[in-house]
């Protein structure tokens, strides 16, 4: 068996190495979505009271300042007490629209690997239940958000956590903090993060992000205006449609086209 030439010896070890190695090598993404005014194009909670009627019965939302959990289940109990069932709330928060090209957006990132989670202060009924009706319940990793549950008819509602480490955010929810334990529970490092949300309490996350990372603020809502005076170090990106971030993704090259 005749041996190798140093240079041939180096080229076969190239080779192997080539031939373990991906054509295009997959990059560590993730994607995170705010649910409310993001992914569906109005408030849950919103279209949830809004079945209340006469109006007169909706409850008072300044009887429960920094509280809206306590609040929603205030709004619960009177939708149960006027004798809407459980299920008619979620049919009607599942048929919300989706943003215009939340959805394409959603399925392209998810065929290109990126990996998905929502963080968000709506619900953990509202949202897996419109995910599913609109065939997303397996594009998204993780699901954080108050967790909620049907007893006797009646939708039950829970803080997702209890903290005054942030001032930013409320008592119930930490986006930042979220986001953080969601990359140590992973244990994975990603390249990029992008991070889509239109409210307040997504500015506490963006604030966190590094120079790799996008924040994208809906165009004209209260995020959007908070970043014309905070500075973040990621690259800040608003948009108006999932088209908008879809097109932007693909002209970086961060996604491909034809993975749709
Ligand atoms: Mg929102
Ligand atoms: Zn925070």
């Amino acid at each position: 068996m005749s041996s190798l030439s140093p240079s041939e010896s180096v080229l076969v070890k190239e080779l192997f190495v080539s031939s373990k190695t991906p054509v295009q090598e997959r990059v560590n993404m993730l994607a995170v979505f705010d649910f409310d005014h993001t992914i569906v194009d109005g408030n849950s909670d919103i279209v949830a009271r809004n079945l209340i009627t006469p109006s007169i019965l909706i409850p008072n939302s300044k009887n429960y300042p920094h509280n809206w959990t306590q609040y929603m289940q205030q709004v619960f109990n009177v939708i149960k007490s006027i004798k809407i069932p459980a299920q008619k709330i979620i049919d009607a928060v599942s048929l919300m629209s989706p943003t215009e090209g939340m959805l394409k957006l959603i399925r392209a990132l998810y065929k290109n690997d990126v990996d998905i989670i929502v963080a968000s202060d709506s619900n953990s009924l509202f949202i897996q239940n419109w995910l599913k009706y609109n065939k997303l319940s397996g594009a998204v990793s993780c699901i954080y958000t108050n967790p909620a549950k049907i007893e006797d008819d009646l939708i039950i509602i829970e803080p997702y956590t209890l903290q005054r480490a942030c001032t930013m955010c409320n008592m119930n929810m930490c986006k930042g903090t979220i986001v953080k334990e969601h990359l140590s529970r992973k244990n994975k490092k990603y390249e990029n993060i992008f991070y889509f949300g239109d409210g307040k309490n997504d500015l506490c996350p963006v604030l966190k992000l590094s120079q790799m990372d996008v924040a994208f603020p809906r165009l004209g809502y209260i995020l959007d205006n908070l970043l014309k005076s905070r500075t973040t170090l990621a690259k800040v990106k608003p948009w108006r449609t999932g088209d908008d971030i879809y097109e932007y993704l693909v002209s970086l090259e961060l996604i491909s086209a034809n993975n749709v």
